[in-house]
């Protein structure tokens, strides 16, 4: 039987998957081009603007649909305009945009072995259901 605190648990987890953007995501990075430098007719869509501290006075960063690189395509070379996806940075539309889905990843840590530890735990439980152990205390 799952304990009470394995349930507690569950709801919370259950609760952070609701709030989270509906996925599925892809892990990768984006490259945002400062507003005054972005030649915006030559790129895809515009899916939000990156507030950025390093250069005062150059505006938002523009962050367009082709400005989206998954790690393979990733280049190596010093790229200090290049983010990770995960985090709140506010875009309008894509990426991984609420601090919900920051809530997620940041727990993802310590759900993911909760729950394959629950797996593993009823998957003991179904066996002893199978071999005809159906209740704890009774003799194997
Ligand atoms: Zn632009």
């Amino acid at each position: 039987m799952t304990s009470p605190a394995a349930a507690t648990r569950l709801d919370e987890i259950r609760e952070r998957v609701e709030a989270a953007t509906p996925g599925p995501w892809l892990r990768g990075w984006w490259m945002a081009q400062a507003e005054s430098m972005c030649d915006c007719s030559t790129k895809g869509p515009l899916l939000g603007k990156r507030p950025q501290k390093q250069y005062p006075g150059a505006g938002p960063f523009h962050v367009h649909a082709t400005d989206f690189f998954e790690d393979e395509h990733q280049i190596s070379g010093p790229a200090p305009e290049c983010e990770p996806v995960a985090g709140n940075y506010g875009y309008e539309e894509g990426g991984i945009i609420a601090g919900s889905d920051a809530a997620f990843i940041a727990a993802a840590r310590e759900d993911i072995p909760f729950l394959l530890a629950e797996v593993e735990r009823l998957r003991g439980a179904l066996k002893e259901c199978q071999d005809g152990r159906y209740y704890e205390g009774l003799p194997k």
